[in-house]
């Protein structure tokens, strides 16, 4: 995979919006997939921070927790999975006799790369007492030395459940880390990892247009720093995003996550209007690994069932065991 520094933006943002595929070129391209699908017995996963357009045709469309969900229990004989790395080897951990193809195999993520297994090995030895909870932004490796997963939308469920007489040790983002132990009071060590688009909003930059739009509430992801959790009328993850919008009586509403998530938010809400966040830099938010995915690209993995998502036998088996637990709580 390649690392946050070598991935180039994509040029087709213009003062922070997206240019929409033309629709002739969509029409072609969605046709052909759901042909392929038909042919492969293939169901498409989508994560909400996908390209509108690979939204569009997705048969799931979600956040982390509920595409693991999704994974875990479909009956397709090909996962595609249109997000990055970790989460196409989630849904391999899940299904390890189905084939997961995923658009781009090189689509990483900081928190990921933040976090490899052999530095956490030598950490958990340092204390035989942590009791490790992984955010399921991880390789496989990570999840396979893990006592559970969580994800952004079930994290305080996950550490209230966690044994009492154990030393939480919280990997690999330390924004929801911190978040978490805000909302549980359980102390946690954390890991100093973080998703480098969300730590991009500053609390200047959030003052600054909440000053601009004065009725409209802020809604941050918990990935995103205490400086501008801190200013948020509500933190959640972006599942939860979609009800706080569609429940709260305010018109317009400021969105700190990363931009693909305004597409899904505004056909859930079509009579809101999404602003998003701006940076100190810039007034978007893309994250190039979730951009590296094209409509071209989920076509050709289908056609060509490649690439795909390996992993050794041994490393499925240990990683299952923390990601059943987690969907066992998280149905509790
Ligand atoms: S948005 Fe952040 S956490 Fe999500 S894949 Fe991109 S770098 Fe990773």
């Amino acid at each position: 995979m390649l690392n946050v520094a070598e991935v180039e933006p994509r040029g087709d943002l213009k003062d922070g919006v997206r240019k929409p595929m033309p629709p002739a070129q969509f029409d072609v391209l969605s046709k052909e997939i759901l042909e392929l699908k038909r042919k492969q017995n293939a169901v498409i996963l989508a994560h909400n921070y996908q390209v509108p357009e690979i939204q569009d045709v997705a048969d799931y469309v979600g956040d982390s927790l509920g595409l693991s969900q999704q994974a875990a229990t479909t009956d397709a004989d090909v996962i595609v999975f249109a997000g990055v790395h970790f989460m196409a080897e989630t849904a391999k951990i899940l299904n390890p006799n189905k084939i997961v193809v995923l658009p781009d195999k090189d689509a990483g993520c900081s928190l990921e790369e933040s976090c490899p297994g052999d530095r956490l090995k030598a950490l958990q030895d340092t204390n035989p007492n942590f009791y490790t909870v992984a955010y399921i932004n991880c390789s496989a490796e990570v999840k396979a030395l893990s006592d559970v997963i969580c994800t952004s939308g079930n994290a305080k469920k996950i550490v209230e459940a966690c044994p009492a007489d154990r030393d939480l040790l919280f990997v690999p983002d330390e924004n929801l880390g911190a978040w978490v132990t805000e909302q549980t009071g359980r102390p946690m060590q954390l890991w100093r990892g973080n998703c480098y688009v969300h730590v991009e909003w500053t609390h200047a930059a959030i003052t600054r247009i909440r000053e601009q739009y004065p009725d409209a509430p802020v809604v941050a992801h918990p990935e995103c720093t205490k400086a501008v959790r801190m200013l948020a009328d509500e933190v959640c993850s972006t599942e939860k995003m979609i009800g706080y919008c569609r429940n709260t009586s305010a018109k317009a509403l400021i969105i700190a996550t990363e931009a693909g998530m305004l597409h899904r938010l505004k056909k859930e809400c079509p009579d809101k209007t999404f602003i998003p966040a701006p940076t100190d830099k810039c007034a978007c938010n893309e994250c190039k690994f979730m951009k590296m995915n094209t409509l071209e690209k989920l076509r050709d993995c289908l056609a060509n069932l490649s690439p795909q998502v390996e992993l050794p036998a041994e490393i499925i088996e240990r990683a299952k065991k923390p990601i059943l637990r987690m969907l066992e709580i998280s149905a509790r």
